[in-house]
């Protein structure tokens, strides 16, 4: 008959530090299929060290072990990983059952790393066989140290194993329960399975067919009392090394990821708590950008693409040359496009009182309406909605203190009440408010910001004692000729500034679309400090993430050992711990994504503009806390991952 395992003289030595310890010595020895072999001797003899060459969990430093007929030497780490899962059935002095975790669930365990999926039947039939039929949904510290062992049992019969490998199976039970575990463990050898025990118990080796006898690393006796009978497969293909993932293992490690977090509540949201303030930053930021380019351009109308705005170009907090009536001119005059020119003296925190109410408004000034300009324009102003009317072309060539003000100002002078035909005082002269115009949208981005209107010649001569212009605003007659009439307005500015063909211009002339790209590139020297506080709370958080993933690794070290045990690759415990740290950084960039938001409509009360969250921004989050989990994870996970399994299950 084949032996199922043949070992030929394996040595195994360990050093530590200066002096080394041969724990075997040219160790030969064959079990046959159906055999029951217990291997004995005193403590430090070598019987670990064997069962673990022999289980695939150790490899000899020399020596040669056939399993099922076949070399081993040259098997892979996935292959043997493969053999411990599909072939190998372990069992351990002290049980390794996971915590807070029922019998059922225990027993399911080895199935994940057979990538065959769970099945639940087997599962259930096997804790029959052990005689817990009744205790499938007991928790670990449920039951009893007999009935945990036999649970184990049950964990190791679950993929049909050709051989159980026993260290002191009764080695922490009483007198009853060491009778029952052999009990279990003799009936299944009844049935045709192979099981080696290691034992210093000579009650339990007595229960064995053979029993094999080492010290000091060689075997010192080898006693049959029983031919072995059954034939088993002894002639098995090893099966091959798993590829990828199955779903089932995906599933399973995302339900381990979660229990992990949610059984350190408190930790894990302190972990996390970087992740949630730099993906907060990172979302109020872009919502809050998001939104200003929402309304902007939700507020545009085909009105706003067809102007063209002419401003000074500013330096060192100034504007270097504001425009002259003849320059406004000379835009009607040689920039065809220019269908209509409308220049503007503005002043900002100007003084505008009525009665004892003082407010600080913005002051615009226009060149009034013609009577054809006025019937042209049926809202009265610029296609707002006046009450009263606008001021005329006539008052202006008057100079007269004639003001239209808009609702906020109105409101906030006048409250309630009616302001047409009121006396205000702009900058302490007396004007008479003759309209009250609907705010203007760009008015209403700002949060409503007060204004006031007065004829043009009337801001030069009698408010602000310069007819200096502010800006020009050129209306094209389509959207589609806006960047035209940009070009004959350069065109023109630059013949009647007498700038030469390579001087640079002293003015700035922008369509709608500039204006969008340079509203941008403003928000984005905001977003720079503000990423930049984002990137540090991230980096820490990260290392928080990486911090915690150690210690969780320290102390689930005992776990990866047995999962490795139970066919595990490195793999399978890579992705393990890494599913674990993505997890939590995505939970903490969900929770971001939610201060973030809560945080930009915060900012509405001041802004006025609502927040707008995007797929993109939310994809953006999630992808973000995702890379993170994996960057700052990887480190602990391969940490988790090149653990030696026999070191970390006798790790205490
Ligand atoms: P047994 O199981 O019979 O008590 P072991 O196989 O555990 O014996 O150990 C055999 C010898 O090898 C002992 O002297 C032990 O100290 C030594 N040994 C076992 N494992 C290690 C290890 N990881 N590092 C160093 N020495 C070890």
């Amino acid at each position: 008959m084949r032996p199922l395992i043949d070992i030929r003289e394996v040595s195994k030595t360990y050093v530590t530090g200066s002096f080394s310890v041969e724990a075997l010595k040219k160790v030969s020895l064959r079990v046959y299929p159906g055999e029951l072999v217990s291997l004995v001797g005193p403590s430090g003899s070598g019987k670990s060290t064997l069962l673990h060459i022999l289980g695939f969990l150790d490899r000899p430093d020399s020596g040669e072990y056939y399993f099922a007929g076949h070399p081993t030497a040259k098997l892979g780490e996935g292959r043997l990983a493969a053999v411990r899962s599909r072939m190998i059935g372990f069992i351990f002095q002290s049980f390794h059952l996971l915590k807070r975790t029922t019998a059922r669930d225990n027993v399911l365990l080895p199935m994940v790393y057979t990538g065959l999926g769970a099945k639940p039947a087997k599962a259930l039939e096997c804790l029959k066989l052990v005689g817990l039929g009744d205790r499938v949904r007991h928790k670990s510290n449920e039951l009893s140290g007999g009935q945990c062992q036999r649970v184990a049992i049950a964990r190791a019969l679950v993929n049909d194993p050709l051989v159980v490998m026993a260290d002191e199976p009764t080695g922490n039970l009483d007198a009853v329960s060491r009778q029952e575990v052999m009990q279990v463990i003799k009936g299944l050898n009844a049935r045709g399975l192979t099981i080696i025990i290691v034992t210093h118990d000579d009650e339990v080796s007595a229960m064995t067919d053979r029993v094999v006898r080492l010290k000091d690393g060689v075997i010192v006796s080898d006693e049959s009392r029983r031919s072995a009978s059954a034939a088993g497969a002894a002639g098995s293909e090893l099966p091959p090394a798993r590829l990828g993932f199955s779903p089932s293992e995906f599933l399973e490690q995302l339900k381990v990821a979660f229990k992990a977090i949610w059984s350190h509540k408190m930790r894990s949201a302190l972990t996390v708590l970087g992740i949630f303030i730099g993906v907060g930053a990172i979302i109020s930021l872009m919502t809050i950008s998001e939104g200003f380019m929402k309304s902007l351009l939700s507020g545009a109308s085909e009105d706003d693409a067809r102007k063209v705005w002419v401003t000074p170009r500013w330096q060192h907090g100034k504007p270097r040359r504001r425009f002259t009536m003849g320059e406004v001119e000379a835009i009607r005059g040689r920039a065809p496009l220019a269908e209509k020119v409308v220049p503007m003296l503005a002043r900002g925190g100007v003084d505008v009182s009525a009665g004892d109410k003082h407010v600080e408004a913005a002051v615009n000034s226009r060149e009034g309406y013609s009577p054809e300009e006025q019937k042209a324009d049926p809202l009265c102003f610029e296609n707002r909605k006046v009450q009263g009317r606008f001021f005329t072309r006539a008052e202006n060539l008057d100079r007269a203190r004639v003001a239209v003000i808009n609702r906020s100002l109105a409101k906030e002078l006048f409250g309630d009440e009616n302001a047409v035909n009121s006396d205000i005082r702009i900058k302490g002269i007396d004007f008479t408010v003759v309209g009250v115009a609907d705010n203007h949208k760009a008015e209403d981005i700002f949060g409503g910001q007060p204004n006031a209107y007065i004829p043009l010649n009337t801001a030069a001569k009698r408010v602000f004692g310069s007819s200096r212009l502010d800006y020009v605003e050129v209306t094209a007659p389509t959207p589609g000729d806006a960047q035209e009439a940009r070009r004959q307005i350069i065109g023109a500015l630059r013949e009647e500034r007498g700038l030469r063909e390579d001087a640079e211009e002293d003015f700035d002339v922008r369509t709608f679309e500039v204006q969008i790209e340079q509203f941008k590139s403003a928000m984005g020297k905001i977003s720079g400090v503000v990423y930049g506080i984002a990137g540090i709370s991230l980096l820490v958080g990260g290392i928080g993430i990486m911090n915690i993933m150690l210690v969780s690794v320290t102390e689930r070290t005992r776990e990866i050992g047995l999962r490795k045990a139970l066919g595990a690759r490195n793999s399978d415990i890579l992705s393990q711990f890494l599913i674990e740290a993505v997890v939590l950084c995505v939970l903490g960039g969900a929770l971001g994504i939610g201060l973030g938001y809560a945080l930009a409509w915060a900012a509405y009360l001041v802004t006025k503009v609502p927040p707008a969250l995007g797929a993109g921004t939310v994809a953006f989050a999630f992808g973000f806390s995702t890379f993170i989990g994996v960057g700052f994870g990887f480190w602990p996970a391969l940490r988790a991952a090149m653990l030696d399994p026999i070191e970390a299950l006798r790790y205490e």
